[in-house]
C-alpha cells in the first residue's frame, strides 16, 4: 500500500469534487427542500452520507491496493490448455520491458513501469492501475458514485420545484442552481455511461484491453460467417462471480473478494 498515491492532482480533484457535491447536496438541496431537521431531510441526508462514505471507501481501496503483481517465481505452464490454446504462443507472453514471463490477461503498464495481473487500464483519477485485485473496488466506486449523483440530481430538482418562484428574482442564486443542475446531470450521464460499459465488460468477462484486442477477432469471425465468443466468457452469472465474488451478500462490499481465480490462471470458456 502506498499513501503517496493520494498526492496527485487528479486524485485530490476527485476528493475535492466529492466533498463539494456532498456539501451542496446536504446544506443546499436538502436543506432548502424540506430542511435538514425534518424526517425526510434526515432520511435523505443519511442515505446520501452512506453513499458518499462508500464512495470514499471504494476510492481508498482503488488507490491503495496493489492491482496485482506477477510473482517473481512465475513460469508458464506450457501444458496448460489456456496456453496451448493461445494464439499468441509462449514467446508472445514474455514482457518486452520487464523481460519476464507474464500470465494470460497480464499486461505491461508504461505508467506504473511493471506488469499488472488482469490489467484493465491505467486510471489517472485513482493514480493506479485497475487490475485483478482492485477492479471490484473500481467498479463499485463507479456504481456508488453514479447512484449518489442521481440521488443528488433528484434532490436538486425537488429543491427547484419547491423554491422555483423565490429563485426568479435572485439572479446569483438562479445561476448557481442552473450551474449545479448542468454539472450534476453531466456527471450522472458520464458516470452512468462508464458504469454501463463496465457492466457490459463484466457480463462478458472482458477487460477494456481485451475488448479492444477482440475487435479484430470479432471482425474476422463475422467475415467468415462464424459467431465469436470471448475466450474467458463463462456465461453471465459465472462472469459476474469471477469479479464480485461467489458470495452474493458481499457483491456490494468494495473489499477484494478472493475467488476461484488467482489472477494467473483463468477458466476458459472451452474448459467449462
Ligand atoms: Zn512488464
Ligand atoms: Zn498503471
Amino acid at each position: 500500500m502506498s499513501c503517496r498515491r493520494f498526492f496527485s492532482i487528479p486524485v485530490l480533484s476527485v476528493i475535492l469534487v466529492m466533498g463539494l457535491v456532498y456539501y451542496v447536496t446536504l446544506f443546499v438541496f436538502i436543506d432548502d427542500w424540506v430542511g435538514l431537521r425534518s424526517s425526510a431531510g434526515k432520511l435523505n441526508a443519511l442515505i446520501f452520507t452512506s453513499l458518499a462514505s462508500l464512495c470514499i471507501f471504494s476510492l481508498s481501496i482503488c488507490v491503495l491496493l496493489d492491482p496485482g503483481r506477477v510473482p517473481s517465481s512465475y513460469a508458464p505452464d506450457v501444458e496448460n490448455s489456456s496456453w496451448s490454446g493461445s494464439n499468441n504462443g509462449t514467446e508472445a507472453r514474455k514482457c518486452d520491458t520487464c523481460f519476464a514471463y507474464k500470465p494470460l490477461r497480464t499486461h505491461h503498464c508504461r505508467v506504473c513501469r511493471r506488469c499488472v495481473l488482469k490489467m484493465d487500464h491505467h486510471c489517472v483519477w485513482i493514480n493506479n492501475c485497475v487490475g485483478y485485485a482492485n477492479y471490484k473496488a473500481f467498479f463499485l466506486l463507479v456504481f456508488y458514485a453514479t447512484v449518489a449523483c442521481i440521488h443528488s440530481t433528484v434532490l436538486l430538482v425537488c429543491c427547484v420545484f419547491k423554491n422555483g418562484e423565490s429563485y426568479a428574482g435572485n439572479v446569483p442564486l438562479k445561476t448557481f442552481m442552473v450551474s449545479c443542475g448542468v454539472f450534476m446531470i453531466g456527471l450522472s450521464i458520464t458516470l452512468g455511461t462508464l458504469l454501463g460499459w463496465h457492466i457490459y465488460l463484466i457480463a462478458h468477462n472482458m477487460t477494456t484491453i481485451e475488448h479492444y484486442n477482440s475487435k479484430r477477432a470479432l471482425w474476422l469471425a463475422r467475415k467468415s460467417g462464424q459467431s465469436y465468443r470471448h475466450q474467458f466468457d463463462l456465461g453471465v452469472y459465472k462472469n459476474i462471480t469471477s469479479v464480485l465474488g461467489s458470495n452474493i451478500i458481499k457483491w456490494l462490499c468494495p473489499t477484494f473478494t478472493r475467488n476461484t481465480e488467482d489472477g494467473i490462471n483463468f477458466s476458459a470458456s472451452r474448459d467449462s
